[in-house]
């Protein structure tokens, strides 16, 4: 096998603010993964760390370079999966882009899409992502959201001074859109976080929040949440892995998972089946990527509850063309490779 690496600067259509982070961002690096065979099959993934699990696309380039590309193959592609997941190290978002390029592999090599490959299926015309509006000014967001007009459902993001400016903001443009919200562990006490969902929930129109507290608050306090909050709470931080379910149980309604953070897209499906057999809501989320962690992610569509798959939408210049979002319906129809993950370079198609 050959491993080829691609770094790019994602350009942000705007500049990308959430609560996390006070700094302003109009880039986000990643790179693309191109895993190939003698044969010359190449399967392709993705890597878009987030500083936030101390990743980036430094630390995740160093972990790949030591990999015994020898272990990797399209045809034994599980026994290949398994072999990364026993890697010791962290570096989730690097291991998942190995994993997307072998299951891409993999599916081309049987002649089917990756949803079938996988057993799930994908139905047209019936998956729609949320579109996200960052953190900005009142008049930024007016200016978003009626850009957003054809996406049905809104993710807004929340979490410091100034939230009910920007939900005022939004419902002036938007008055009766279903919106979801995320505080990216902006509220820092159960007392606030409980305050802020209360005035959410009068919204009428708000369906669920995401991450109200830092992932690190004490499970008592989550408990506590949990059983006062008007709205179901979604973990996003706080869920990491599939060993994570059980937490997640007692202290939210739903989890958020995203291939980089759990690993992969093998990772990412027994996520979402662990947690929905807990009880648990699920979405299946992402960071600023390309369409072609966007496209692995809508393979996911059928195994999950709410979908966000919107960050190849909010940038400029993604280098590769697969899952459409037409009014925020994901769709296959207009990808040009039928198998795999369904994605080709832009030059190519
Ligand atoms: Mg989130």
């Amino acid at each position: 096998m050959n491993l080829s690496l691609h770094h790019h600067d994602l350009s942000l259509a705007d500049a990308w603010r959430i609560a996390r982070r006070s700094r302003t961002s109009n880039a986000a690096k990643v790179f693309i993964v191109e895993l190939s065979d003698d044969s010359g099959l190449v399967g392709w993934g993705e890597s878009s760390p987030s500083s936030r699990y101390n990743e980036s696309t430094q630390s995740g380039s160093i972990f790949l370079q030591d990999i015994d590309l020898g272990r990797l193959s399209f045809a034994n592609w599980a026994e290949s999966l398994a072999w990364i997941d026993g890697l010791p190290n962290g570096e989730h978002s690097a291991r998942c882009a190995l994993s997307v390029a072998i299951l891409d592999g993999a599916a081309k090599l049987g002649g089917q899409p990756l949803h079938r490959f996988l057993g799930l299926g994908f139905a047209e015309r019936r998956h729609v992502t949320s579109f996200s509006i960052g953190i900005s000014t009142p008049e930024i967001i007016r200016k978003k959201v009626l850009a957003a007009n054809d996406f049905p459902i809104l993710k807004l993001k929340v979490g410091s001074p100034g939230d009910r400016e920007r939900l005022a903001a939004l419902r002036e443009v938007a008055a009766t859109k279903p919106v979801r919200v995320d505080a990216n562990e902006g509220w820092k006490t159960k007392e606030e976080a409980l305050r802020m969902i209360e005035w959410l929930a009068a919204d009428g129109k708000i369906e669920f929040v995401e991450q109200p507290m830092p992932a690190a608050q004490p499970v008592a306090d989550w408990r506590w949440l949990k059983a006062r909050s008007p709205l179901p709470i979604f973990a996003d931080e706080a869920f990491r892995s599939p060993d994570d379910v059980a937490h997640c149980a007692e202290c939210f309604h739903g989890v958020n998972v995203k291939l980089v953070k759990v690993g992969g897209v093998h990772r990412a499906l027994a996520a979402l089946k662990s947690a929905s057999s807990a009880g648990l809501k699920t979405m299946l989320g992402c960071m600023v990527e390309t369409s072609v962690l966007i496209s692995a992610g809508a393979h996911l569509a059928e195994a999950c509850d709410f979908l966000d798959l919107d960050g190849n939408l909010l940038i400029t210049n993604d280098p590769f063309h697969g899952v459409s979002a037409k009014h925020g319906v994901l769709s296959f129809a207009d990808a040009r490779e039928p198998c795999g993950l369904r994605v080709c370079p832009r030059e190519l198609h």
